[in-house]
């Protein structure tokens, strides 16, 4: 027996075939004798349009948000009428459904008079897609003959006021998780928890961040003293690189939590940046797997580095980035500009994902979200005035043309040629690179390049990926998968 949470991603919750099969993984783990606890996505795309809907009505789109709301009345009603057999759940699921979206409907009237979308609005509107899909398939799991009760996140995880990017309150919220889930999953009853969102102290909603349900599943996975932590997704791992961009891609089979870490943090979209860190201490194995091919084993990521040091791992890439230079002959031997501009950039909250200064110390190089870099140059031109009226420094300025690359791998800072053989690589096929940093972590090495030179990047670095010999494949837990292998669907 073991204690598992599984989160199911937006696809894995997205269709009523999806919806089926997801019940089925948790039914048949139930039925082995495992404690599940279940965090859910909202349905695939749901999230997507909700903001759309508000964004457009604040921009005075008075008609968008009334599409929006119909097609999603239209699309959950119809997972609940094809999949609830009994009337009375049907009725429960179908109240939950359009009770919230009558509340998404306000919102929106709501921001198309002031013509305004707040963060804490966006938030709410955002946290609604969770707040239906978790009824939903708890009422599925309970037909299928699994004990279940939904339980919104918003009275379990409490955070901090940033509410489109909460940080959590770990001890309060663990005791908060523990006090409500444990009774359920020691009586064997499954809670399936909304995931991405929460709350502030005063009950206001929040959200974790875009894809943030991954980091909801490991942090309840911890409060919980789970045994492991399983991640059911559209793909069949972790992979070498981003599918779409490289075809030949592989499912990496053993990573360690921080090669995943910078991984997720340098964009590699199938994880939340912050997923792995509630499990490191703890040491709860995370397994990601794919719902539509549930017999694959998946990646496993635990402590271990199972592989050589300086082996080329994983190369990823961050699109909408912005390189931000700041620049004069006066900076050289001054001390606190490098201080100065980057407390100027935190004013802005905006995110530093990577740092260069040459040695002259003529300029210093970072990047950020290029959504930030108009209010960052702005902040560093105030901040440094002085410095500027007496041309100590000459300019300060943004280039949104540009993407990071990393390329990922225990060991690599140690083993200089892997950095030869990856300029090499991208040398001879004409990539330019516009600024190195590797001394982020001893995991990775990370490249900023013209943005249209990113696929030729990856995929030239990507044929450097060498999986070692030792790597393993993931054990199972303690017997194969039950589910039979299935045809894996198209993704929407
Ligand atoms: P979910 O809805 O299950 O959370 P996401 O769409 O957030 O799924 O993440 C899974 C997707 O991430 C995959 O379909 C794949 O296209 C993309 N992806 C990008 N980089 C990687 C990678 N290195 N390994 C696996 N998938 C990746
Ligand atoms: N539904 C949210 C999003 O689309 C959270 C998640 O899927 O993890 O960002
Ligand atoms: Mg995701």
């Amino acid at each position: 027996m073991a204690r598992i949470t599984m989160k199911f991603g937006g696809t894995s919750v997205g269709s009523t075939d999806a919806l089926q099969r997801a019940t089925e993984i948790v039914r048949q783990h139930v039925l082995d004798g495992h404690q599940i606890a279940v965090v859910t996505s909202a349905m695939g795309g749901v999230t997507n349009l909700l903001i759309e809907g508000a964004q457009t009505a604040s921009s005075g789109d008075g008609e968008r948000y009334k599409v929006i709301t119909d097609h999603l009345r239209e699309k959950h009603q119809q997972a609940a009428d094809s999949l609830l057999h009994d009337p009375d759940a049907r009725a429960a699921v179908s109240e939950n459904v359009h009770r919230l979206l009558d509340q998404y409907e306000a919102f929106c009237a709501g921001m198309y008079v002031l013509r305004e979308a707040s963060d804490k609005a966006i938030a709410a509107v955002s946290s609604l897609g969770e707040r239906i899909c978790a009824p939903l398939l708890a009422a599925l799991l309970q037909q299928s003959g699994v004990a279940s009760q939904a339980i919104d996140a918003c009275t379990l995880i409490v955070t901090d006021e940033e509410y489109l990017n909460a940080g959590v309150s770990w001890a309060e919220s663990e005791a908060k998780a523990r006090h409500d889930l444990l009774p359920l999953i020691e009586s064997r009853v499954v809670p399936v928890i909304t995931g991405f969102i929460g709350s502030t102290r005063q009950g206001v909603v929040t959200t974790l961040g875009r894809s943030g349900s991954d980091y909801t599943a490991t942090l309840i996975g911890a409060f919980l003293e789970c045994d492991e932590v399983w991640i059911w997704t559209d793909v069949d791992g972790v992979m070498t690189a981003d599918p779409r961009m490289v075809p030949d891609a592989r499912v990496i089979p053993v990573i360690s939590y921080a090669e995943v870490g910078e991984m997720a943090y340098y964009g590699a979209k199938v994880l939340h940046a912050k997923t792995v860190q509630p499990l490191v201490e703890r040491n709860i194995p995370l397994r990601v797997k794919n719902s539509f091919n549930p017999s694959h084993p998946g990646t496993l990521i635990t402590n271990e580095a199972s592989t050589t040091p300086g082996t080329v791992k994983a190369v990823t890439a961050i699109r909408d980035v912005s390189l931000i230079t700041v620049a004069g002959r006066g900076m050289i031997g001054v001390p606190g500009i490098a201080a100065r501009t980057f407390m100027a950039v935190a004013k802005q909250q905006a995110n530093v994902l990577m740092i260069t200064q040459s040695s002259s110390e003529q300029s210093i190089c970072f990047v950020v979200p290029e959504a930030k870099s108009r209010a960052v140059v702005a902040a560093i031109q105030a901040e440094l005035a002085y410095e500027f009226g007496r041309q100590d420094i000459d300019s300060a300025w943004a280039d949104n043309d540009v993407e990071i690359i990393t390329v990922v791998g225990a060991g690599m800072r140690r083993q200089p040629g892997v950095a030869a053989r990856v300029f090499g690589a991208l040398g001879e096929h004409g990539v330019n690179i516009i600024a190195i940093a590797q001394g982020t972590s001893d995991y990775c090495l990370s490249m900023v390049v013209r943005a249209s030179d990113t696929e030729t990047a990856v995929r030239q670095i990507h044929k450097l990926v060498v999986l070692n010999g030792r790597n393993q494949a993931p054990q199972p837990l303690d017997q194969p998968d039950s589910q039979p292998a299935e045809e894996r669907e198209p993704t929407q």
